[in-house]
């Protein structure tokens, strides 16, 4: 059914192109391209072992236009899944733009020297998208991705208004080693130590990093401390849902992970200034990814569960009424299906599928959209026979925290 080029070949890139493969009646040919080239060979030869299907790999730079042009040309490709960095946003919309593909991602634009989090930069694209035709997805992953298609079947099937979101991402998993990220070391450390932010009746409060801590039951997991946190689809949230009062994101972290961030915080570690360093610039936080564990690494060695979804408050014929909507995933049986833990595989699962969407047609609306704007259930079916089943359950009343 569909070409696509997929760049980028970490965590979040295994376990999608494994799921591509594994559904080829709808991904007939699959070409992935990273900064190193072996990294794509290690995944096509994960791929091949578990389906024995065989994708192409090349080596591209996704901040050099012309060559990523020429390379989707050369695929064929009709769409390109940017499963980079943050940082290559912008440059690979230009290069989808002047190939004419169509174009997805699972994080939002960040320039490399600034921590923001804003979408302004990727909507500045929708008149340009719109005008060539071609769909642009942004933040298909969990989260953001999956809780915002949450939000928006939840306000289809079983709401007239959204009120209050919050959404909770707990990771229960344990990797037996004192300190690793789950994802990209960079952009995870980036998150968690930018100040907590949330929006209230009209306007964002903002709140030191870290400083609001609440105790919350996880199916599957258990009791968990969540923290308060800025997370970019609260901004989407709000805008798509101008009637939200309130939109909160929580995670959660234990005591080791928050005793590590906050050391290597305080002695400048985390710091995206460059420093000099025997001549030359480095920036502090690109050197701490270097010597932390490779996320991609860690699967064989993580145990236990994610416990990832929204807490809506709205109305339903002028009656409040609240809901739980979240997936559980188990990081073992991630490893055991496509190689990869519960953190890549609830990522690459969603951008797998947002892919598909747009290879069958079903979201094809020229310009720039973010999840919460298309149409929820086509994606939220593939959500239950791809490997992440959701549940939905009313619960009491709005959250007490
Ligand atoms: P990794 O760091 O594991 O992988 C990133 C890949 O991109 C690497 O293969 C890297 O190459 C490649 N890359 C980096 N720069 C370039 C470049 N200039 N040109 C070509 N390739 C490049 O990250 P993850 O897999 O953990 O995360 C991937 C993305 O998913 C990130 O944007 C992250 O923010 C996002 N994410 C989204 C989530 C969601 O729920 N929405 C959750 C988790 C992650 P090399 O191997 O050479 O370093």
């Amino acid at each position: 059914m569909g070409n696509l080029l997929v760049i980028g070949a970490g965590g979040v890139s295994s376990a999608a192109v494994t799921k591509m493969a594994m559904n080829p009646d709808i991904f007939t040919k699959i070409t992935l391209a990273s900064r190193r080239k072996f990294k794509c060979d290690e995944i096509a030869e994960n791929v091949k072992k578990r389906t024995g299907i065989v994708i192409d790999t090349a080596e591209v730079d996704a901040m050099d236009r012309i060559a990523v042009i020429d390379l989707i040309r050369e695929s064929g490709a009709e769409l390109l899944v940017n499963l980079a960095l943050p940082y290559q946003d912008l440059a690979l919309m230009d290069a989808c733009l002047e190939a004419g593909v169509h174009y997805l991602d699972t994080a939002n634009y960040e320039p490399e020297d600034e921590a923001k989090f804003e979408y302004h930069w990727q909507w500045a694209y929708q008149e340009k998208f719109e005008e060539a035709g071609l769909t642009a997805i942004l933040g298909s992953g969990f989260d953001p991705g999956v809780t915002s298609v949450f939000a928006t079947w939840l306000k289809k099937h079983k709401l007239d208004t959204i009120r209050q979101i919050d959404v909770l991402d707990c990771n229960g998993g344990d990797n037996g080693l004192p300190f690793a990220t789950n994802f990209n070391p960079e952009i995870n450390i980036r998150e968690v130590t930018a100040e907590a932010r949330h929006w209230e009746n009209g306007d964002w409060v903002t709140t030191p990093a870290m400083s609001k801590k609440v105790e919350f039951d996880f199916e599957g997991v258990g009791k968990k401390n969540m923290y308060l946190m800025y997370h970019e689809e609260l901004e989407s949230l709000k805008t798509h849902f101008p009637e939200i009062e309130r939109a909160r994101f929580w995670m959660t972290f234990g005591d080791a992970y928050i005793n590590h961030v906050t050391v290597l915080q305080n002695i400048g570690m985390t710091s995206i200034e460059p420093v000099m360093y025997n001549g030359a610039e480095i920036v502090p936080l690109q050197f701490l990814k270097a010597v932390l564990p490779d996320p991609s690494g860690l699967a064989a060695l993580t145990k236990g569960k994610t416990n990832i979804g929204d807490i809506v408050t709205g109305t339903k014929d002028g009656v409040e009424k609240t809901y739980y909507i979240h997936n559980i995933c188990d990081h073992e049986a991630c490893y055991r299906e496509v190689g990869s833990q519960a953190v890549s595989y609830t990522t690459g699962v969603p951008a797998m599928i947002g892919a598909a969407m747009v290879l069958k047609g079903i979201w094809r609306d020229p310009g720039v959209w973010n999840m919460e704007q298309l149409d929820p259930d086509a994606f939220m079916d593939m959500l239950n026979t791809q490997g992440l089943p959701w549940h939905v359950h009313e619960l009491k009343g709005p959250v007490d925290f």
